[in-house]
């Protein structure tokens, strides 16, 4: 570790500091609070995720920062200030903004996200890529989430912040998030030290759906046991539980979670028209391609046992068209 990204640390758990003062003691962080508290996150867990307030300021935090004597060069490159191209001088690089504080896997304070509050874009605005923060090497929570997963030997996937949260509020406390990013093979093999169950939660629109699948094919490269847990009418995780409740959100929706083959049979057949033959064998290749898939042989007998019987079709019949799948692909 480098004296620059010491420096880095440091200042982070500082503006963390700051920023979170902002929003619990001040007149000026009013705005934020309500607005947190009309989305149902209470004092407790702003305390509990840290949470805080950017002002609508160009140099609030610029000054704080320039006050303590931290070199404005690396609090640049650390995202916490930009720098303008007129004249060189530094601005505050979130302003009027909520702000999640982001851990790394030790606990410090690497990044930050900051939400608009209401309508606007972008959504979510995030520190840059530095030598102390690579969104694509860490989760959202998992610093904190890390003893809930290992007790209870699975790890919660979503996609945000608001869905972390909501799912602590549920008892749900071994979530962790992607930050909207596609999941990363790196991500996967520093979650498989911890566990070897994921449960994924992701948003249930169209966006989520896709990236269930792309995240199921990373985790299933490194070997997890993999669950879906679907949301309905394209909610996701947050907005289940505010419309909801929270006591609804683990016995209805994570303990109903299904195996990563049940999802995919439930999602593939929507909308098809079994009566088609042309689509129903369609249906059946496709699903042979995901029974390939599995890691286990006696996994894979079992689904394509339920698929013969489905469909009524001889079982060896399925097993020599996926022997020939296999030998096709090796
Ligand atoms: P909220 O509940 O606050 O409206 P969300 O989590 O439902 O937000 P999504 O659109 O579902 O928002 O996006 C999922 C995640 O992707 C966000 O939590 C955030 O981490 C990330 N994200 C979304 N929009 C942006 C953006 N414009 N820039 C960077 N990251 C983003
Ligand atoms: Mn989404
Ligand atoms: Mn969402
Ligand atoms: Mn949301």
């Amino acid at each position: 570790q480098s004296t620059e990204q010491a420096v880095m640390y440091e200042a982070h758990e500082f503006v963390k500091k700051y920023y979170h003062h902002l929003l619990v003691n001040t007149e000026e962080g009013k705005k934020a609070f309500d607005y947190l508290q009309s989305r149902g996150i209470t004092k407790e867990e702003i305390k509990q995720f840290e949470i805080g307030v950017a002002l609508n300021s160009w140099d609030a935090v610029t000054k704080v920062l320039q006050k303590r004597g931290y070199p404005m060069s690396i609090m640049e490159k650390a995202g916490l200030v930009a720098r303008s191209e007129k004249d060189g001088s530094y601005y505050d690089r979130f302003r009027d903004r909520i702000i999640f504080p982001i851990h790394n896997h030790q606990g410090k304070i690497v990044a930050f996200s900051g939400r608009i509050m209401g309508e606007g874009s972008p959504k979510y605005l995030n520190s840059p890529e530095s030598t102390i923060f690579h969104k694509g090497k860490l989760f959202y929570h998992f610093y904190q989430a890390k003893n809930a997963i290992r007790k209870k030997n699975r790890a919660v996937l979503m996609e945000g912040f608001a869905d972390v949260i909501a799912a602590y509020q549920a008892g749900v406390t071994e979530a962790i998030a992607t930050m909207g990013t596609a999941l990363t093979e790196d991500q996967a093999k520093i979650l498989k030290h911890t566990t070897e169950q994921v449960i994924l939660c992701y948003d249930s629109d169209n966006a989520g759906i896709n990236a269930t699948e792309k995240a199921a094919n990373v985790l299933q490269k490194e070997g997890f046991t993999i669950k879906v847990a679907t949301l309905p009418d394209g909610l996701d995780p947050d907005e289940y539980v505010r419309k909801f409740g929270v006591d609804n959100f683990q016995s209805a929706i994570i303990d109903a979670s299904v195996s990563l083959m049940s999802f995919k049979m439930q999602y593939h057949r929507k909308g098809k028209n079994f009566q088609d033959e042309t689509v129903k064998f369609q249906y059946i290749n496709e699903m042979l391609q995901e029974i390939k898939k599995l890691p286990q042989l006696i996994e894979q007998d079992y689904y394509v046992n339920a698929l013969a019987k489905e469909f009524s079709i001889s079982a060896d019949a399925l097993r020599s068209e996926l022997q020939q799948f296999q030998n096709q692909n090796q």
